[in-house]
């Protein structure tokens, strides 16, 4: 599945549109050194000051917003809609950790025994992060924004099909007259990332990507004894329980599994559905999915676009009919559609048991998985019978009810009446093989900071 090399495909087409070259060993030196000399002054720099670049690179990003999600739609395909969405949801964040970060990052004062003590979160340096596709601006924002808060200085490595993207945000930085050195884009493939962790001046790896990249990079920041944070793959359970409303639950069903056309880590993948009204949910959701309308991206009717690469449709076919061959149904769809461009209809598969791909595999575009369970306890267990444990969702009329359910989910979120969902001021992340750590929030502002102890005796 990997990319050959540093391009724009429009996903649409499959047409190449603009290749971009890789780094030389002497650019990526300078970058690191670039970072490196960045972080000696911006160290020193006040909250204040921090918080106006941040204010100003949002505004640049709402400014442009109309062009930027055309690059956004043009690299990996998103519906132009939400791509306008993504950019507002980045801006919004790069506004919040330039009002909130100083509360967030103020001292702690302790109470010890005797005299004084407090903790100072200070910056580390130089941060390596390593972005996906999927959400460019918004995976961006929510790393950079919070710990350029911090005093932090970053260098980001953005996959390989979203160059435009990846450059459009540096650029941003540039015109927002950031200090040099402060943001930094590399044009390097994943094949080359992990080994900037050996390097002495990069104190700190983010990855948001799959579990195989995530290991890679985490076993030579582990070589290297550097912190790591980790947001990887999931396959969020959405429970619907026999007291949902089910007109709303099935609405939900639909944005959950269907937005950024499936490939969110958050998506709901596995609906997971009582038996007393699984052939209503059943019924209604497959109604639903199958009035979408597949079209051009760009269009603003289009409801059911690419997904993001050739390659991901054939993986993504190529998962439906392993499935398929070991006893999965297909009750909606199941191919791809019969058009130029990386497209996939909208698929349900059922009877998926324990030996069918779909069971464990992550399925990264717009085929959902169904389940009919005893009750709410069988249901509980279903969702936890997994690898991931990064969010959920139980739709109950009863919210009680859900907090409890909430509460046996082993992932790092778990939504009620709502699928897993992300904004400026929430925590994101996950357990099991779904990462370590977290970001957003007070949370992700101190995962990048040395919480230093101040005593005074
Ligand atoms: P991917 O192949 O892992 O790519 C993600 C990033 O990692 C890209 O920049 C990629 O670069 C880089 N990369 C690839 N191999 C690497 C390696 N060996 N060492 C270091 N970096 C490497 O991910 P994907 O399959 O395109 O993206 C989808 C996955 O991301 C899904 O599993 C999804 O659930 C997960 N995801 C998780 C979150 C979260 O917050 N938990 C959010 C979004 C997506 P190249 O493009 O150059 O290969």
């Amino acid at each position: 599945q990997k990319k050959a090399s540093i391009k724009t495909v429009n996903p649409a087409t499959n047409e190449v549109v603009k290749s971009f070259e890789e780094m030389t060993e002497h650019e990526i030196e300078s970058a690191i050194s670039g970072a490196d000399n960045a972080y000696k002054d911006w160290k020193k720099t006040s909250y204040k000051e921090r918080a106006n670049l941040l204010h100003k690179v949002a505004s640049l990003m709402r400014k442009k917003k109309d062009s930027l999600a055309k690059l956004i739609t043009l690299e990996m395909g998103k519906l132009l809609k939400q791509s306008e969405g993504e950019i507002d949801l980045s801006a919004d964040i790069l506004d919040y950790y330039a009002d909130h970060g100083e509360t967030f990052l103020a001292d702690k004062v302790l109470e010890p025994e005797y005299g004084e003590a407090i903790i100072r979160n200070s910056p580390i340096g130089v941060l390596f992060g390593v972005m996906p596709w999927n959400f460019p601006f918004y995976q961006v924002a929510r790393f950079a924004a919070p710990n350029i808060m911090v005093g932090n200085t970053i260098l980001l490595k953005h996959a390989s099909n979203v160059p435009q993207c990846a450059a459009a945000i540096e650029k941003l930085f540039k015109e927002a007259e950031a200090p040099e050195g402060l943001y930094t884009n590399l044009f390097i493939t994943g094949k080359h990332a992990s080994a900037l962790a050996s390097d002495k001046r990069i104190k700190g790896v983010s990855l948001t990507g799959s579990e195989k990249a995530g290991a890679s990079l985490a076993e030579a920041a582990g070589k290297n004894l550097k912190k790591v944070v980790l947001e990887l793959g999931g396959s969020d359970a959405f429970i619907v329980l026999e007291d949902a409303d089910m007109d709303k639950t099935v609405e939900w069903a639909v944005i959950g599994r269907m937005n950024n056309t499936g490939q969110s880590c958050v998506a709901a993948k596995r609906f997971i559905v009582v038996e007393t009204v699984a052939d209503e949910f059943l019924e209604k959701f497959k109604e639903k999915l199958s009035a979408l309308k597949a079209g051009d991206p760009m269009d603003k009717d289009t409801q059911l676009g690419p997904v993001s690469s050739e390659e991901a449709a054939v993986h993504l076919d190529d998962q439906v009919k392993r499935s398929v061959a070991a006893g999965a149904k297909i009750l909606l769809g199941g191919k791809r559609i019969d058009r130029k461009g990386a497209y996939m209809e909208a698929t349900i598969l059922t009877d998926i048991t324990p030996d069918v791909p779909a069971y464990y595999e992550e399925l990264f575009g717009p085929v959902a998985s169904f389940y009919r369970v005893k009750d709410e306890a069988a249901a509980i267990e279903l969702a936890n019978d997994s690898p991931f444990g990064l969010g959920g969702s139980v739709f109950t009329n009863d919210i009680e009810r859900g907090k409890k359910v909430a509460d046996q989910i082993v992932t790092g979120m778990v939504f009620i009446n709502h699928p897993t969902w992300t904004q400026a001021d929430l925590p994101f992340g996950g357990t099991k093989r779904s990462g370590i750590g977290r970001e957003l929030s007070e949370l992700g502002i101190q995962e990048f900071v040395n919480k230093k102890l101040i005593r005074v005796s």
